[in-house]
């Protein structure tokens, strides 16, 4: 059996969308299983839409992914280089062995023929292709009118018959040729299109198994022809179903969907290994059950046999509940350090970080930690703690201003502060103690107090709040809120 060789090849179009993702981790998994070899290829012909910021996107993406390539752009290899840009002379070669073997013929034919031709196919209710005029030039006609300074485009000569793909998805799939359209291969400055420059590349990177989506199912009849003309090995394919919209309303695209790109979820920062778990079920499953599996699971128990034939929805919610399940078993300095990360990156606190500063961010990932579903979500999860003069949810003005009594209640509570603050179960305690000698109920308390220290009526803990601020700051939001519920007695 030759070493398995898989690639992942995006055309870098400025996002990195969620189902190119999916394939790459397809294909990263299927070589780790296989003890193969992973390549990324960039498929940047495009050149208005090359930036290197489109490029960067993707490394990044797969970065942030840990699905490592073995050989790319970046890493180099054996097949060097690996972005299609650079390799026009790799193609070039390739194009003069595909004309020599009569796998391509040139066509002469002007735009305007082809557009009169388009009129007359249209007005006979039949489909626009090209009529292979040209394929029945004799040699010494082509000769001539080459010499005659004439550029041809070159099409791909389709033989009689049919192509049959063994899908490893899909199953079995026969195409007659004469469905199949003698389609442009080579434009006339002599650059090949998309469905040759794949082909040349799979066949000279040595790529032995071919993991995409759907979408290139129909380019990959014309693609096995050129395989096959040139006497090359047809690499074993698998097109993985479409990832639908969250309400399966057909397929996802960034237009209508942000979820779309992969950088909604890197930016919002869910923990990468619950996002490879949520990504492989989309379309795959292990046993129809299973649901939590590590990175190591996942490349034992990865199988293409398993992939869907169907479309399969994106559910955001359970990505959600899994990013959470994984945050909660991480040990709190990994959490911590994330945290610290998110809120120096939005501008709450700067390196280095002051004494006040690692208390906070200590005491903030402690009382998080259970609830976070992503690293990012702290910012604004956690806005409240840094700013005095936040304005106040309408709601918790209004439970702050409910009772008369708030106004004395806060600042009596506030004096019953000081360093260095018990743990909040303590606290509580003592809060209890507070109510019951008032003679209020610990409810005609807490909501007061939320309001007066964080501005919202929902948040962490009440006394993790305290924790936070610190004795401080809690005694002047308590006296401001004191000094608010005041106002409205008055
Ligand atoms: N560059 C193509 C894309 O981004 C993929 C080509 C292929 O996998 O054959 O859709």
């Amino acid at each position: 059996m030759k070493p398995v060789r898989v690639r992942f090849a995006p055309s870098p179009t400025g996002y990195l969308h969620v189902g190119g993702a999916r394939t790459a981790l397809f294909n990263w998994l299927y070589a780790r299983q296989k003890g193969g070899t992973f390549v990324l290829r960039m498929e940047d012909t495009d050149e208005a839409r090359n930036t290197d910021q489109a490029r960067q996107t993707i490394f990044d993406g797969l970065r942030w992914l840990g699905l490592d390539a073995d050989e790319g752009p970046e890493q180099g290899g054996p097949c060097a280089p690996y972005s299609q840009s650079e390799r026009q002379s790799i193609y070039a070669l390739a194009i003069a062995a595909l004309k020599a073997k009569g796998v391509l013929y040139p066509c002469f034919c002007s735009r305007e023929r082809m557009s009169a031709l388009r009129t007359t196919q249209e007005a006979n209710k039949l489909p626009y292709r090209y009529d292979r005029l040209c394929r029945s030039l004799a040699p010494d006609a082509i000769a001539a009118r080459l010499a005659a300074g004439e550029v041809p485009a070159w099409r791909l000569f389709v033989p009689e018959g049919k192509t049959v793909l063994n899908d490893m998805v899909r199953g079995e799939i026969t195409v007659e040729h004469a469905d199949i359209e003698d389609i442009i291969l080579v434009r006339g400055e002599g650059t090949p299109i998309y469905n040759l420059a794949v082909v040349i590349d799979d066949h000279t990177m040595g790529i032995t198994h071919v993991l995409r989506g759907e979408d290139h199912l129909t380019n990959c009849f014309k693609q096995i022809i050129i395989f096959r003309a040139m006497g090359w090995e047809v690499p074993a394919y698998g097109h993985l179903p479409l990832i639908l919209g969250p309400a399966g309303e057909g397929k996802l695209s960034k237009r209508k969907h942000p979820e779309a790109a992969l950088e909604h979820y890197q930016v919002r920062d869910f923990h990468a290994e619950a996002f490879i778990n949520w990504l492989v079920l989309i379309g795959w499953s292990f046993d129809d059950k299973t649901e939590l599996m590590t990175r190591a699971e996942l490349v034992e128990r990865f199988s293409i046999e398993r992939v869907n034939k169907s479309g399969a929805r994106l559910n955001i919610e359970k990505l959600v509940s899994m990013s959470g399940d994984y945050i909660r078993r991480m040990d709190s300095a990994s959490v911590r350090a994330k945290v610290c990360f998110h809120l120096v990156k939005a501008g709450l606190i700067a390196e280095p970080l002051s004494a006040e500063s690692e208390r906070k961010v200590t005491a903030i990932a402690a009382a998080e930690h259970e609830r976070l579903k992503a690293f990012g979500d702290i910012v604004e999860m956690s806005r409240w703690a840094f700013a005095d003069d936040l304005p106040m949810e309408e709601k918790a003005l209004k439970n702050l201003k409910k009772d008369p009594g708030n106004a004395l209640m806060l600042r009596d509570w506030a004096a019953t502060l000081c360093d260095p603050l018990p743990d909040s179960a303590t606290m509580e305690g003592a809060a209890r103690a507070f109510c019951e000698a008032r003679g209020v109920g610990f409810g005609q308390f807490v909501h007061p107090v939320r309001a007066a220290l964080t501005g919202r009526t929902a948040g962490p803990p009440l006394f993790d709040c305290v924790k936070i601020l610190g004795v401080q700051h809690s005694q002047h939001r308590l006296l401001r809120g004191a000094d608010l519920a005041h106002s409205a007695a008055s």
